[in-house]
């Protein structure tokens, strides 16, 4: 996608403080950190977001899912719990519309977040 942010950084077009790459995802430091830990985790290909995933993205998400299990233990928050989210549409304040799922850890997070 032309002019899509996340796109841009996947193609190392923008720059990004990357902590894991693999085939099919690309995990990096949210630019505006909500915790110690705050890493966003994207699939290479371009999909807009979490409401819009079928059957026929299983692998897809397999491999996101697998990419943040893995910075979860290198970030060392692993044992000690996280938070992993999608956030879909406005009311929710998804701002950038290519998949990203967010790993936030490395202090106490509140429920119901706000
Ligand atoms: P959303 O609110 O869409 O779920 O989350 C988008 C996230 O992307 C935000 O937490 C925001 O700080 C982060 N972000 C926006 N633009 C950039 C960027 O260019 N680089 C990085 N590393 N993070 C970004
Ligand atoms: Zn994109």
């Amino acid at each position: 996608m032309a002019d899509c942010i996340f796109c841009k950084i996947v193609a190392g077009e923008l720059p990004a403080d990357v902590v894991l790459r693999t085939d099919s995802a690309l995990a990096f430091r949210d630019l505006n950190p909500q915790a110690p830990t705050h890493v966003l985790v994207i699939p290479v290909e371009h999909v807009e977001h979490a409401g819009v995933l079928g059957p026929e993205h299983a692998q897809l998400l397999s491999d996101v899912f697998a990419a943040a299990n893995a910075v979860a233990e290198q970030e060392g928050v692993a044992e000690r719990g996280y938070r992993l989210v999608f956030n879909v549409g406005e009311e929710s304040g998804n701002s950038v519309p290519h998949l990203h799922l967010h790993v936030l850890g490395g202090r106490f997070l509140s429920w119901p977040p706000g």
